[in-house]
């Protein structure tokens, strides 16, 4: 077990931030931290560094108390901040000295981190000078300098663009395989890309905790059709794999099915095997963006 959080709760003044918060992650895995804006996931996180502590609960990381060994728990953790404040005026290697200093970590290290997290390219530039995708990644060489057990990031992919997106979660992927991660975000696609495991949290309770990989074996397919004329509901329960069958409007239908296969070809031939002709055929969102919307609306 690398993180376990038990029943935590913190309030700022009169507001709750998270209320009764349990969940546990092993070793190795990279779990997703899904919510809204002001859900409590950046509260989580600040707690789990030790940052900030809770009003109840306990955290052990990487078989340290967070409240009772807070620098042995800082010792296991890499941790990237929401903003990821970094020193502007720096260059790379001066940055990344000066974590280093902090941890007593020898000057082989700066150079291993820089080749690992591909800051090559950039690495004779101060901060100021780098995109938002190379800052992200200097803040991640700095969370990892130390050889951390376990990463906490902070909505890491925020305000990058689409390239500089696809780099940074494949750098994490690639991370992931040696480390466990603890990943904020509130894009559910990101958590598609990245993760093991999906943690939803809404209003500061978990509300959904769920492997990836079965969430998506139990995805539904839906598929919003629109054919020409009329048919029977019987009819169209006849197709294979249908699961439920809806009149959403004159000759418009929802379809769900218990299949990933692609079902637009199948219902096609159901069209022309019944004289009918489909003027709309459409697949709908997957079942993890149905499952976010419905736990968190
Ligand atoms: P998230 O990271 O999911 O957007 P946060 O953990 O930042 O959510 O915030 C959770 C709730 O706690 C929000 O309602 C936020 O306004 C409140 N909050 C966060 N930090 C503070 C603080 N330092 N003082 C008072 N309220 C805060
Ligand atoms: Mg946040």
């Amino acid at each position: 077990m690398s993180i376990l959080v038990q029943n935590i709760t913190k309030n700022y003044g009169d507001q709750k931030a998270l209320n009764d918060v349990s969940f546990e992650i092993n070793s190795g895995e990279i779990v997703g931290f899904l919510g809204p804006n002001g859900a409590g996931k950046s509260t989580m996180m600040k707690i789990i560094t030790t940052y900030i502590s809770q009003n109840s609960g306990n955290i052990i990381v990487n078989g340290f108390d967070t409240l009772q060994n807070p620098l042995n728990v800082r010792r296991s953790v890499g941790y990237l901040s929401e903003h990821n404040p970094l020193y502007t005026e720096l260059y790379i290697k001066e940055y990344l000295q000066f974590n280093a200093n902090i941890h007593h970590i020898s000057k082989n290290r700066i150079n291993e981190i820089i080749d690992l997290i591909g800051l090559k390219p950039e690495k004779n530039k101060k901060i100021s000078q780098l995109s938002k995708g190379y800052k992200q990644r200097v803040g991640l060489a700095a969370a990892l300098l130390h050889d951390p057990e376990v990463l906490i990031l902070d909505e890491p992919t925020t305000g990058l663009d689409p390239n500089q997106l696809a780099e940074i979660r494949n750098l994490i992927k690639e991370i992931g395989k040696t480390k466990t991660v603890l990943l904020s975000t509130h894009i559910m696609q990101e958590v598609e890309a990245m993760c093991d495991r999906v943690i939803i949290i809404n209003k500061g309770e978990i509300v959904a905790d769920k492997n990836l990989k079965e969430l998506l074996e139990n995805q539904e397919q839906i598929i919003e059709v629109e054919f020409n004329l009329g048919v029977e509901e019987a009819l169209l329960k006849k197709i294979s794999n249908i699961k439920t069958v809806k009149n959403v409007f004159d000759n418009t239908w929802y379809l769900t099915f218990d299949t990933k296969n692609d079902m637009r070809s199948k219902i096609f031939d159901f069209a022309q095997e019944n004289g009918l002709k489909t003027l709309q055929l459409q697949q709908k969102t997957t079942s993890l963006e149905n499952l976010f919307q419905t736990l968190t609306n």
